[in-house]
């Protein structure tokens, strides 16, 4: 039996099985190697008395009695078998499955397999699984832990764990992914005993390092694929020769000094500039940390080089506002600055057009509407993308396309852990603004119940009164079955309730000059109660809000909240943020609650992170590489960190190249493959 032969050459399997495991994307014996349980079964033998609620357990037990099935009111049969396990007795119970009966007899003897539950002080186990003492045969040992595998129809445990036992015998012949040294370097258990014991552990421990040396794989897998990718970026020599890099005109024009983490970052951005190679950055912060003025600064430099800028934004309202201040600090230096809007009548597109490409717009503003086709530059040197993770790689190199050897800065507008950075953007070096501008002060936030509402709202109209702004946010623009919050119902109930305050609604669904209508009322405060949709997440700012109410906050992750809560605090006025929510779950509260005591951005996007898991909350699942089975970015940082420098001593001294590395090469490579289809 060779590990790459069908599973037909299996025992018990036919065609009609190879059919079936299918599937599961099992086709030769490898596969079925590689087929991982999804859990595992302790089956130390338990008394009922020891068995916990709602957990699967062994329970070894005998038979006290004749089974007996009655048929209830509905038609279900039920099968009662009466057993014991020394102490107390209980039964075994099945349904619809009368001919069961048959099975048992009086004093045999079971292990019983199953959840226990008290039904009415008796002991019940539901439709178990069970082993017959009878059958097992002499000097076999009977597994310590059991593999639980994800299943599909006409697939049964039992016939996995048989044909995994029969594959598990050429397990041998399988050749190790890493090279012996780093086995040996890391104690890591070899491939084979790590599938021996991922399927059928010897211990917990055992079971423990198997999975340990599958997460080390995968990291390493992960680390060498980044690693890699940011090699060949940075392999990419500059172009755009930098010769004036003088910052102090444009700086000492600012209404304010730099912070000393902005100062540092932009610092990194210039040596980058200096550097032979062109430039991929990741910068990261803080909301309010100011990220923009660091991006100003970059499209300053590109602008006395000669070069053109363009500026990427999630949202058009978001985009206004860059477009804005880039101006307002750009064009007292001779910087040409425009916008280009998706609803742009054809006449002022084509003049924008015409303008970009003969080089009299110095940098250019936009969603992704500046990614169309017919968007060209006479030469695009810096980029600038504000993503809030919705960005894909791919729309940031359709604009690198567009450039001549362009530098490119990411701004993330959620601050991450740098671990989870590396991994979301292994391509680009990473800049942190650790500090916020001086004055800021913290937003002091609450949970609140929403019978609490009507004394929000009257501090709500107290704060308007000082001549303050609100934001109001809710799940939802309207009506829904969900039945949490929306926006127009809630607007109403605000008129209804305090008709001397002026109230206007913002969200997705409005046409883009009513949105910028409506903001431009707000910040002029001819609104002073926003009621809004999350639209107003991203970046928005607006000096005068101080206060935020989020409604079925419970509906929101801690960093969006977050992020949420960075729409005010932006001057020096006191602020607040209000959480209600109708939920009285423990959970959900001491979520919320950490908002209260944490204003770190980074920690909450950690706790976010603990909470609901990098996918929910990176949305990265559309991102090939992270599909791990076993990592965690969160767990295993420890590993991230070891696998990330032995990555970069191997792709340094070309190790890959080595015969030891052979397969961990191919394996590399097979990867990558998957990852660009
Ligand atoms: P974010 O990092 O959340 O994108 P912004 O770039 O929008 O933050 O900056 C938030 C606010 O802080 C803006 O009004 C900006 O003008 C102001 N700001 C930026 N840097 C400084 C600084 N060094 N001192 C004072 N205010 C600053
Ligand atoms: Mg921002």
């Amino acid at each position: 039996m060779d590990l790459n032969s069908n599973v037909q050459n299996i025992k018990g399997v036919g065609p009609a099985r190879a059919k079936q495991l299918s599937k599961l994307d099992i086709y030769t014996i490898k596969d079925v190697l590689f087929y991982f349980p999804r859990d595992y079964l302790d089956m130390s033998p338990l008394t009922f008395k020891q068995g916990a609620e709602d957990k699967t357990g062994a329970f070894p037990c005998v038979v006290t009695g004749r089974a007996a099935t009655t048929k209830t009111n509905s038609g279900l049969y039920i099968t009662k078998v009466p057993v014991s396990d020394g102490q107390n007795k209980g039964y075994a119970v099945f349904f619809n499955q009368p001919f069961i009966e048959r099975s048992f007899y009086p004093h045999q003897k079971l292990i019983l397999i199953g959840k226990i539950r008290k039904n009415f002080g008796t002991y019940e186990i539901s439709a178990p699984e069970w082993i017959k003492f009878e059958e097992i045969k002499q000097g076999e040992k009977l597994e310590k832990i059991r593999p639980i595998y994800p299943l599909t129809k006409g697939v049964s445990q039992n016939f996995l764990r048989s044909i995994v036992k029969n594959a598990l015998e050429v397990v041998s012949s399988i050749e190790d992914t890493l090279p012996e040294d780093i086995i040996k370097e890391y104690n890591l258990l070899s491939l084979k005993e790590a599938i021996k014991n991922i399927h059928f552990p010897q211990s917990f421990n055992m079971l423990e390092k198997a999975r340990q040396r599958f997460v080390f794989e995968e990291l390493l897998l992960f680390q060498l694929s980044a690693g890699l990718s940011r090699y060949c970026v940075k392999a990419e020599k500059r172009k755009n020769i930098y010769k004036n890099l003088e910052l102090t005109p444009f700086l000492s024009s600012l209404p304010f000094s730099l912070t000393s983490g902005q100062k540092k970052v932009l610092e990194e951005i210039v040596e980058d500039l200096r550097s032979k190679n062109v430039m991929s950055r990741l910068v990261q912060g803080d909301v309010g940390s100011g990220k923009t003025i660091i991006a100003c600064a970059a499209l300053y430099l590109a602008a006395k080089n000669g070069l053109q800028g363009a500026m990427m934004a999630p949202t058009e309202i978001l985009a206004d506002q860059h477009y804005n201040t880039l101006k307002k600090f750009l064009k007292p230096h001779g910087v040409n600055v425009e916008i280009l809007k998706g609803g742009l009548a054809g006449k002022e597109r084509k003049k924008i057009l015409s303008q970009l490409k003969n080089g009299s717009i110095d940098v250019l503003v936009g969603t992704h509407a500046i990614l169309e086709e017919d968007v060209m530059f006479k030469k695009l040197g810096m980029i600038i993308t504000d993503e809030q993770h919705r960005f894909g790689v791919k729309q940031r190199e359709n604009l690198v396309k567009k450039g001549y050897s362009p530098d490119v800065i990411v701004m993330s507008a959620t601050p991450i852990p740098r671990t989870a950075a590396m991994a979301l953007y292994g391509d680009l070096d990473i800049s942190i603004i650790d500090t916020l501008p001086k004055g800021r002060q913290k937003v002091d936030t609450y949970v609140v119940q929403d019978s609490m509402r009507k004394k929000v709202y009257d501090f709500a109209a107290l704060e308007i009164k000082k001549g303050h702004l609100v934001y109001v946010v809710c799940p939802a623009v309207e009506e829904n079955e969900l039945d949490v919050a929306n926006v127009e119902e809630h607007a109403a109930w605000l008129k209804e309730n305090y008709p001397s305050l002026k109230i206007g609604i913002l969200h997705g669904k409005m046409k883009q000059d009513e949105k910028d209508d409506i903001l431009g009322r707000f910040l002029r405060k001819e609104i002073q109660a926003l009621v809004a949709t999350t639209v107003v997440e991203v970046g928005i700012d607006v000096p005068d809000a101080t206060l935020i109410i989020v409604e079925n906050a419970e509906r929101f992750g801690l960093a969006q909240l977050h992020q949420l809560r960075g729409r005010v605090g932006r001057s020096s006025l006191k602020s607040y943020c209000i959480l209600m929510t109708a939920s009285s779950q423990p959970e959900a509260l001491t979520r919320l609650k950490f908002l209260m005591k944490c204003q770190d951005g980074f920690e909450i996007s950690q706790k976010d992170l603990e909470m609901r898991g990098p996918g929910e909350f990176l949305g990265i699942r559309q991102h090939g590489f992270f599909e791990f089975k076993f990592a965690s970015f969160v767990e295993n940082t420890d590993i991230l960190e070891t696998t990330q420098k032995l990555a970069s001593e191997i792709l340094q001294k070309n190790y890959l190249q080595l015969p030891e590395y052979k397969n961990l090469k191919e394996l590399l490579e097979n990867k990558a493959k998957d990852a660009i289809n």
